[in-house]
């Protein structure tokens, strides 16, 4: 099958980062590069939404799930959310999770078969098949269903907006002072795009202990972090699959998904442990980012704020 990895149909912007087993940030940013050519002003000729989760029906209950004969007008993305805005005011909420897929194929390729069946979505323009499949948040939201969706309306700012100010952004963190990194840095409340790959690695190429607190990191700190992760997300947009290092092996990243192996700085072995009420994973070099193994085993109070799943 192909897939967004071997399109046919010459991108402005790579997408192969769609084919990372983890979507963040920079996957929904490329991803939404490549719909534009290929989806605005162009009116569908099938517009077909299939198995909305149950937890979104009742937003689109009222909603035509057939979209034969609209248009995409507009493709917004917002961390790892990605909205199609729709020429008749509704709009599609989409986020891929952990196991959503999509597809860009020519019509007029040859041998195309029929849509997959697990599709959660088809759209057919007059030159393009593009298909979504387990995207476990699909939702068509009214204008004002969309201002005031309350996870939407939650969101910090998204590390890839060209106004993104680290400064600022750190200064949102204050409200998780007693949170470790490793936690806040995922907390969509606070800035979005980040998920597990760019937090590991980017308190590895730090040196910064994921279990520190937003306070003993202090604001400064806080705003350099957020930066440099902005731009290693930043030098993703294009190019092959995400990585952070360019070695002379073949490794992709200093330490996500390495556990067990040796550091790539000083050789001690990678290390992972779950974090967080949410338990994610987070990979890190103990002697390189000063964790003892009290430290990461002590429990740090993290407050009652409702934590961002997505
Ligand atoms: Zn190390």
């Amino acid at each position: 099958m192909m897939t967004m990895c071997s399109m046919p149909t010459p991108a402005p912007v790579s997408a192969k980062a769609t084919c990372d087993v983890v979507p963040e940030g920079d996957t929904i940013f490329t991803l939404a590069a490549r719909l534009r050519p290929v989806l605005l002003a162009r009116p569908l000729r099938v517009g077909r939404l299939w198995g909305m989760p149950a937890h979104v029906r009742d937003a689109s209950a009222s909603a035509d799930m057939t979209l034969d004969g609209r248009t995409v007008r507009d493709v917004e993305t917002r961390g790892k959310h990605l909205l199609l805005h729709l020429d008749d005011d509704t709009t599609l909420h989409i986020h891929l999770g952990m196991t959503g897929r999509w597809e860009v194929r020519s019509l007029s390729e040859p041998g195309l078969g029929p849509a997959p069946p697990a599709a959660s979505l088809v759209f057919e323009t007059a030159f393009d098949r593009i298909v979504g499949t387990h995207l476990p948040v699909l939702e068509r939201l009214t204008a004002a269903q969309l201002a005031r969706h309350a996870h939407l309306r939650a969101l910090g700012p998204d590390l890839l907006s060209e106004h993104f100010d680290g400064r600022a952004v750190a200064a949102r963190f204050g409200r998780a002072l007693y949170d470790p990194i490793g936690v806040a840095l995922l907390d969509q409340t606070l800035a979005c795009g980040i998920g597990n790959v760019y937090k590991s690695e980017a308190l590895f190429l730090a040196s910064i202990d994921p279990w520190a607190t937003v306070a003993a990191l202090g604001p400064e700190r806080v705003a350099a972090l957020l930066e440099d992760t902005r731009a290693l997300m930043r030098r993703n947009l294009e190019g092959d699959l995400r990585r952070t290092r360019r070695g002379l092996d073949a490794d992709r990243y200093f330490v996500y998904g390495r556990e067990g192996q040796p550091c790539k700085r000083c050789g001690a072995p990678v290390a992972m442990r779950r974090q967080g009420d949410l338990a994610r994973s987070t990979y890190y070099c103990g002697p390189c980012q000063g964790v003892s193994v009290q430290d990461r085993t002590r429990t740090t109070p993290t407050g009652t704020r409702t934590r961002t799943r997505y």
